[in-house]
């Protein structure tokens, strides 16, 4: 008889062994692209090189596509599109697997630097949601770049080498912080609180602003830039640790930034393998997720109908506002984000029988939002069908979740903004411990069946 029960079951108990070992082999690729990129500009860069690599040109420099070329277009270096011209019509629809790659993380505020105990310091403005006490008393990497007035970029990289200094956030010292261990969590660090440690020695030379100075004329010497530069600067904290595997069977990877470049990388990967798909195959890493998806990098921005408008003009020879429409109202995609793994020491935020677990494969979210499903895309359960089809005859090891029990929290995707362009779309990804730690946590094996949902996705058998 049909089995039928439901129910989903870890992932390493169905793999063979060489499977197992194309599994771990492929987190190797994973783990070095966050170690080169952890910044939104610099996952940029390096999936442009890898791209590059692989074939891919300036869509920009294109004048006309056909069938097998692969374009990618930059959006102000934070955003990226990139595609795979399919055999079909493009108007039939695209295939889209959407991912972000800005991570939480201590932004410096435009005028940063002050001195004060002794000591030269940064203050900061942090960037997503953050739970700040993991912040401080951590390892930091400054990286990011300083525009100057003539239009140059100076690119800023600091402690990621083991020869070069690293930067701290000093938290108090319990002995002394019996008011402190009182206040609420979200209390007991204030946003005001994280300021980075940058320098501790007095210029002799100076009258004042010693300790300042001395940092400035460090500054000036290596990359020849002044205070007033800091103005025009976009210069951001992140972890330094490399990411590391997890556990004595090493079938987890710790990194910072996993939200949501393991979605991005995944994407990129399966990607890289379409070689003449049927449908265009596009896959987009975006900007300002954290923040609400805003800005002109951010999903919100038009930028994302520019580029397919590119598409549709250089397969078609002509574009018309209808042709744009009929295109996405044709079109498919995977919002690809994280969701929360299930945690054995915090089991009371969800629901055992909707929620992810590590290792039981990639997770499809039908809908995300809080409360009564307040700000969610709920995709149709006509979608969900189809992806289910797609990843079962793809024999990807998959999984569904919410985020949390009912009134737990929440939390929110691009896929309402891609929604809203007449889009199916349903989210789907890597389940992780800690989102938004410097720290996350995601399995190996998840991974590896974000790539392979993504290609049967592109593929659409
Ligand atoms: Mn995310
Ligand atoms: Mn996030």
């Amino acid at each position: 008889m049909e089995n039928l029960v439901y129910e989903t079951k870890n992932g390493w108990e169905s793999l063979t062994d060489s499977q197992k070992k194309e599994v771990f082999y492929f987190s190797k690729g994973y783990a070095k692209y966050l170690d080169n990129g952890k910044t939104e500009r610099l996952a940029c860069r390096e999936a442009v090189r890898l791209a590059k690599e692989n074939g891919f040109v300036d869509l920009e420099e294109k004048e006309t596509l056909k069938s097998g070329d692969r374009v990618y277009m930059v959006n102000r270096d934070k955003s990226v599109y990139f595609a795979v011209i399919g055999k079909e019509d493009i108007e039939k629809g695209i295939n889209f697997v959407i991912s972000h790659i800005d991570s939480p993380r201590i932004d410096l505020k435009q005028n940063p630097l002050y001195e004060d105990g002794e000591l030269a310091l940064l203050k900061t403005h942090y960037y997503g949601g953050i739970k700040k006490y993991q912040w401080t008393a951590t390892p930091l990497s400054l990286i990011g770049v300083v525009a100057l007035e003539n239009g140059e970029n100076v690119n800023i990289s600091i402690g990621e080498n083991d020869d070069e200094p690293i930067f701290y956030i000093s938290d108090l010292l319990i002995h002394l912080a019996t008011k402190q261990m009182q206040k609420k969590l979200h209390e007991g660090i204030e946003g005001e609180a994280l300021n980075i440690i940058i320098g501790s020695t007095p210029d002799e030379k100076s009258e004042k602003d010693k300790f300042r100075t001395t940092v400035l004329k460090l500054l000036n010497e290596k990359y020849g830039i002044k205070e007033e530069d800091f103005l025009s600067a976009e210069l951001e904290a992140v972890p330094n640790f490399k990411a590391r595997d997890i556990g004595l069977d090493r079938a987890l990877i710790g990194a910072y930034g996993h939200d949501d470049r393991v979605c991005a990388y995944t994407s990129l990967m399966a990607l890289l393998e379409e070689k003449e798909p049927q449908k265009t195959a596009v896959c987009m890493f975006s900007d300002k997720e954290e923040i609400g998806s805003m800005g002109n990098t951010g999903m919100r921005s038009a930028f994302f109908e520019y580029a397919t408008a590119l598409l549709i003009e250089k397969t078609k020879g002509t574009y018309n506002e209808l042709s744009l429409k009929r295109t996405f109202r044709n079109s498919d995609c995977l919002s690809s984000d994280v969701n929360a793994a299930f945690d054995p020491t915090y089991p009371e935020v969800n629901d055992r029988k909707n929620c992810a677990y590590l290792s039981r494969g990639v997770v499809i979210t039908k809908y995300t939002g809080s409360r009564g499903k307040s700000g969610t895309s709920d995709a149709s359960a006509e979608f969900v069908a189809k992806i289910r089809r797609i990843f079962n005859e793809g024999n990807v090891v998959w999984q569904t979740a919410e985020l949390g029990k009912v009134d737990e929290g929440g939390g929110g995707t691009i896929a309402q903004y891609v929604a809203n362009l007449d889009i199916n779309v349903i989210d789907c990804g890597v389940p992780l411990l800690s989102m938004h730690a410097p720290v996350e946590v995601a399995s190996k094996l998840d991974i590896y069946m974000a790539y392979k949902g993504y290609k049967a996705f592109y593929r659409n058998y």
